[in-house]
């Protein structure tokens, strides 16, 4: 999420730096831009919502004094994007300016203790809390570095957090990081700090890691780095990157899609912590509702399909789902102000899906919408919205944001079901249990797998055809990889519920007919074996996902992609999908093919 950049150097102004730095973290996506520089001990600020060029064009970023300075690509969380609500912000006078990326959990109560105490806020965001904690523990007479400190024990959350204050004798920046990235710079006579390294790649490849839990003081001169639970110092050698930008822009990933669906399991930890009252919130006006419409497209609606699977099995509630497309056409009249309606998009710009919500409007019903972009068209329409917590996607084929659609979806099937009683209390609880395990089960499935999904692709990439079984829940997971197969390796490839298969589909199979089967250990397992016979007979050459104890089905199938552990059966697309992304994204690769840019793609569908 966002770009931070930071520099202090001796002599000469850094403006034009900052610039072209916030310009090389532009990929991580961001909707505003600002930058503070300090010169004869006062804040020159500039700040906007939009593009950085466009940014520049009416503000000229480069012409700010000052030899220390700090910049901020926003992606907002909290508050739509606007030039209030854009970093870097400030304490009351002006004098501390900081810039953050991640999210402050409490910022509700520290809001309401700072206002209380006579500060004044100008922002909806959570940030905003910072230079204002900041402020009071100054004035108490602590200094820029010891006040940050007494600040972190203040806030709950994820972030990265970089500060300067007017009220400093030396040249100083102060920056501190829990759950979001910063790496450090150094030079002779400048010291760096960045949300990423290509900020800083064309001045130096000198790098110092930043850990979470570890706080930093930089002045032209060098660093010192201190941990914060017990403030020793923390000695590090740094590191000479041999990274070229376009390397370090990916992590070190050849593509952003890999680098995505590696970054899967921090997107679902994030979007698990939403609050619980956000979801509770959903769930009472879905509750309260006569009948519930998903409206989504393309992964989305495969995200939609699974979630209702889970509201059936974990609420009793069963919606009806329609591709937002062909809502205009007959769904929509159905419609009454007693509905409720749950609309998906990533972007939050999907036409399709923005035009239905209007139609739902126009009828009465309530909306909910699921967006991982904060201020989107569909925020605007919508009653009331979950913003899942993905940070920006790059990778046109959608991954990680699928993973957090998930998430929000699991979340709200047991908020509903604790409403409406369908299943016991302590089923509810060990479902949730489970959800908090499942980054780390996703991270291990991407392990185990991702060597197994190259190699296959290396076997398969000439089969122009493949089929996609499941059953029950299993069907969305088999959409979405056949999704991905098609998007970016242009393969063809089908979708189907296994029983359906035999109802056509099966005509397609010949000797050696791929066939992928997602079969989790769940209550369909063993009419999955039948499928599984079916296509057998038939000479398919049958690939499953399946969980790594279930020798039966191993010993039916060509190839296998294991799932490490038992998993709760309305949660499985989460993890049953990972191993149908990475073969699709090798497949991609072996057939030569760019997986960020398929062909005739984009990453927000904004055409009807
Ligand atoms: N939560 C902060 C905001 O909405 C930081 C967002 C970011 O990481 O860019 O302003």
């Amino acid at each position: 999420m966002c770009g931070i950049i930071g520099v202090v150097q001796k002599h000469g102004d850094v403006a034009p730096f900052l610039h072209q730095a916030l310009k090389r973290l532009e990929y991580r996506g961001y909707d505003s831009v600002g930058v503070t520089t300090i010169a004869a001990g006062r804040l020159y600020i500039k700040k906007e919502k939009g593009k950085i060029e466009e940014v520049h064009r009416r503000l000229n970023l480069d012409d700010m004094p000052g030899s220390i300075g700090i910049g901020h690509t926003r992606w907002a969380t909290h508050g739509i994007p606007s030039m209030l609500n854009a970093h870097p912000h400030f304490d009351c006078n002006n004098e501390i300016s900081v810039v953050h990326n991640g999210v402050i959990d409490n910022f509700l109560e520290l809001r309401a203790e700072l206002k209380e105490k006579g500060h004044v806020l100008k922002s909806e965001t959570d940030t905003e809390v910072i230079p204002h904690l900041i402020e009071d523990y100054m004035r108490d007479g602590l200094n820029l570095f010891q006040a940050v400190k007494e600040t972190t024990k203040r806030i709950e959350g994820t972030y990265a957090i970089v500060v300067m204050s007017t009220r400093e004798e030396v040249s100083r920046i102060v920056c501190t990081r829990d759950g979001n990235p910063l790496v450090i710079g150094r030079k002779e006579d400048v010291s760096y700090v960045s949300s990423d390294i290509p900020a800083f790649l064309p001045m130096t490849n000198d790098m110092i890691l930043l850990l979470d839990g570890e706080i930093a003081s930089l002045t032209a001169d060098g660093v010192r780095i201190e941990k914060l639970a017990d403030n020793s110092e923390v000695k590090r050698e740094g590191i000479k990157i041999s990274w070229t930008a376009d390397q370090a822009q990916k992590s070190g990933y050849p593509h952003f899609m890999l680098k995505e669906i590696h970054e899967q399991p921090e997107a679902i930890k994030n979007t698990l912590r939403l609050r619980d009252d956000v979801i509770r919130e959903a769930a009472r006006i879905i509750h309260s509702s006569k009948r519930v419409i998903m409206l989504a497209m393309g992964t989305s609606g495969h995200a939609a399909q699974a979630g209702r699977h889970m509201f059936a099995s974990i609420a009793g509630v069963l919606p009806v789902f329609e591709l937002a497309s062909d809502f205009p056409d007959t769904v929509y009249r159905t419609l009454t102000r007693n509905d409720c309606v749950i609309a998906i998009t990533q972007s939050g710009e999907t036409t399709d899906t923005i035009s239905a919500v209007k139609y739902a409007k126009e009828s009465g019903a309530k909306v909910v919408a699921i967006t991982n972009v904060v201020g989107s068209s569909i925020t605007r329409y919508a009653d009331y919205t979950i913003l899942t917590q993905a940070g920006p996607e790059i990778g046109v084929a959608a991954t990680k944001t699928f993973m957090v659609q998930l998430a929000a979806l699991a979340l709200l099937a047991l908020s509903l079901g604790e409403l409406t009683g369908f299943v016991d209390a302590s089923v509810i609880e060990r479902k949730r249990k489970f959800l908090q395990r499942a980054p780390d089960i996703v991270s291990e499935t991407i392990s185990r797998n991702e060597e197994l999904a190259r190699r296959l692709a290396g076997q398969m990439y000439d089969k122009p055809s493949f089929l996609f079984l499941g059953r029950g829940v299993s069907i969305a997971t088999a959409e979405e990889g056949a999704l991905k197969l098609k998007e970016i390796a242009y393969n063809h490839a089908e979708a189907y519920s296994a029983g359906e298969s035999k109802h056509g589909p099966i005509a397609l199979v010949q000797e050696d007919y791929p066939v992928v089967f997602v079969a989790p250990n769940d209550e369909t397992r063993s009419r999955i074996i039948g499928n599984i016979m079916e296509m057998k007979a038939r000479g398919a050459s049958i690939v499953s996902v399946i969980s790594k104890d279930d020798k039966e089905l191993a010993s039916l199938s060509n190839h296998v992609f294991t799932i490490p552990e038992q998993i709760e059966a309305e949660f499985s697309t989460m993890i049953f999908v990972v191993p149908l992304q990475l073969f699709s994204y090798y497949m991609a690769l072996k057939k030569g093919y760019d997986p960020d840019k398929p062909r005739n793609l984009a990453k927000s569908v904004t055409v009807l």
